[in-house]
């Protein structure tokens, strides 16, 4: 099946702890049904300092979330939206914006 939510898309997430934010997506993983998106989904990772190669402390990382807490911002009419499928004549298969009726690459 053909994903709804792609590398780079811009999304925004309905619910969990960073509801209504939007972000980039870095990395979809299909197999685990999840996605790394820029910004969301903060979690703190502690650095154990290796003396010469890295300075310990906490950063914030993201961490994958569930694509069903995801939806796909429409770039046309930014607006997060639904999709659907259609192949165009060179037998592409796009997403679609259910709202705008846009094609999405
Ligand atoms: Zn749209």
């Amino acid at each position: 099946m053909a994903a709804k939510i792609k590398k780079n898309d811009t999304v925004l997430v309905i619910a969990g702890k960073d509801i209504n934010k939007r972000g980039e997506v870095e990395r979809v993983i299909p197999e685990k049904g999840r996605a790394l998106v820029q910004g969301i989904n903060l979690v703190k990772r502690h650095l154990r300092a290796q003396p010469g190669v890295q300075q310990g402390g906490i950063i914030e990382k993201p961490s994958p979330m569930s694509l069903s807490n995801l939806r796909l911002v429409c770039p046309h009419c930014d607006e997060a939206v639904g999709v659907s499928f259609v192949r165009l004549d060179d037998g592409r298969k796009v997403r679609q914006c259910k709202k705008c009726k846009e094609t999405i690459d």
